[in-house]
């Protein structure tokens, strides 16, 4: 086992992290951009080093700078979180020529399933369905069209370097794909450096459905259930559960297999997800796969009761994972909310600032994953996730029951938080009744 590692992240995930290190018994060296020096969670890591202001380009993103920190720290790996370096397989090959270990897949493997136009096709060759589209990337508006006739209307349009539902756009028909080339390119150009868009049919009304993988260096790899992340606003995840409401049990089995082939053709191991989206009449298609640890994985965590950070750590140092397929039983129900720093009164726009007052909810079933304290100031560089409220229970109802009250319990005073929405989305009738898909949010605020 390590017995230093060096966290390139911030916020919620930093401290999770650092919580399942000091279990482990691994110490811990954060780093922390000018933005959030004095952040309370940097007090329980073993040192914390500063690396850059605050603008994510000049300091968390920074691999110079994060590599810098490491080797000061005098760390044996790097554990990169989501978001800013961590599905950046550059950074891994820096590492690993660096000889510092990192926690999450190989370089190479990171490459093959982190282009989504590439992990589509790997998708494909592993026998797992993708949604019907082009065959690779499409050139030009022609093609575009020449493609979307074929595929039929409507159409996604989507950034093969994309994510967080940047560079999508749906075209409704031929008039409206120009428009949309013009804007997804633009967007993929700005927001990921990459232009490269495909196509792929538009599913109407469909649920998000991904399956949590993990895998060791020595060829095991498992699958931990699903998660159903069909609650989200603008294809941002807002509520994410386990297990997924409504699905036929053949369709759960027949996605986990799915899921674990595709891993084991790109050679993957560590934590992983494989995205499914599930259309209404039970027919799944592989989206993307996330080569890393995601926000929601508390969700799965709590049903299996196997903490995944923990199993990253120890697969990165090289441990065979202990568990067989069948060790991994899933329990009851577990709900996530994300609790956001935005105003949902005014189209969720970011809320950043002092939290004056913060009562985090307890009780049985109930979890909180947060960094913020009373007197924590929420900058306004970052993206605007501020803890995480998970529940788990025996059964759906009786989560759902359990979030309410812990929602009603949660008090953040001096910021705006997207606690009332999720109070809203609990007690509407249709996400009672499972009858949830991507688009229900976005129908529930205009009605
Ligand atoms: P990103 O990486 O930007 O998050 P994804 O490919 O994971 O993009 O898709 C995000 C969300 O967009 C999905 O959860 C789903 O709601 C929606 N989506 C993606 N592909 C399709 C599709 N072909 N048809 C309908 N909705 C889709």
């Amino acid at each position: 086992m390590f017995n230093r590692i060096l966290i390139a992240n911030r916020g919620e995930i930093a401290l999770r992290v650092i919580r399942a290190c000091r279990e482990l018994g691994v110490e811990t060296v954060a780093i922390f951009s000018e933005a959030d020096r004095g952040a309370p969670y940097l007090e329980l890591a073993d040192e914390a080093i500063c690396v850059g202001p605050a603008r994510a380009a000049d300091s968390y993103l920074r691999i110079d700078r994060v590599i810098s920190a490491a080797e000061i720290g005098n760390v044996q790996a790097i554990h990169p979180g989501y978001g800013f370096l961590s599905e950046n397989s550059h950074f891994a090959e820096v590492c690993r020529s660096c000889d510092i270990g990192f926690i999450g897949p190989t370089p190479e493997a990171m490459e093959r399933v982190g282009d989504k136009n590439s992990a589509r096709a790997l998708a494909r060759e592993a026998g797992v369905p993708t949604v019907p589209g082009s065959d690779g990337l499409v050139a030009s508006e022609q093609e575009a069209v020449r493609v979307a006739k074929d595929v039929g209307y409507p159409v996604l349009l989507k950034a093969t370097a994309g994510g967080g539902g940047k560079g999508m756009r749906v075209a409704a028909n031929e008039l409206a794909l120009a428009s949309a080339w013009q804007q997804a390119s633009a967007e993929a150009q700005a927001a990921f450096g990459n232009p490269g868009i495909y196509i792929e049919r538009y599913v109407e009304r469909p649920r998000h459905v991904e399956i949590q993988i993990l895998g060791d260096k020595h060829g095991t790899i498992l699958h931990l259930w699903e998660r159903d992340c069909s609650t989200q606003r603008r294809h941002q995840k807002l509520i994410e559960e386990s297990p997924s409401p409504r699905l036929p049990d053949e369709t759960r089995q027949k996605m986990c297999d799915a899921a674990v082939r595709l891993a084991k053709a790109a050679g993957y191991y560590s934590a992983g997800t494989v995205e499914f989206i599930v259309d209404q009449q039970d027919n799944f298609y592989f989206i993307e796969i996330n080569a890393r640890i995601q926000v929601e994985h508390p969700v799965s965590e709590m049903v299996t009761g196997i903490d995944l950070v923990k199993a990253q750590i120890r697969v990165a140092a090289g441990e065979k994972l202990e568990l067989t397929q069948k060790d991994i039983v899933a329990r009851g129900h577990a709900i996530e909310c994300r609790i956001n720093a935005e105003d949902p009164a005014h189209n969720f726009r970011p809320c950043p600032g002092r939290i004056e007052r913060i009562i985090a909810p307890g009780g049985f079933g109930v979890r909180f994953d947060s960094h913020a304290t009373a007197g924590y100031i929420v900058p306004p560089h970052y993206d605007s996730l501020i803890g995480k409220l998970i529940v788990h229970q025996p059964t759906r109802q009786e989560a759902i029951r359990t979030m309410i009250r812990a929602l009603k319990e949660l008090r953040i005073e001096g910021i705006k938080t997207t606690v009332p929405i999720h109070l809203e989305v609990l007690a509407n009738t249709a996400f009672h009744e499972s009858q949830v898909d991507t688009t229900f949010v976005e129908r529930m605020l205009a009605g």
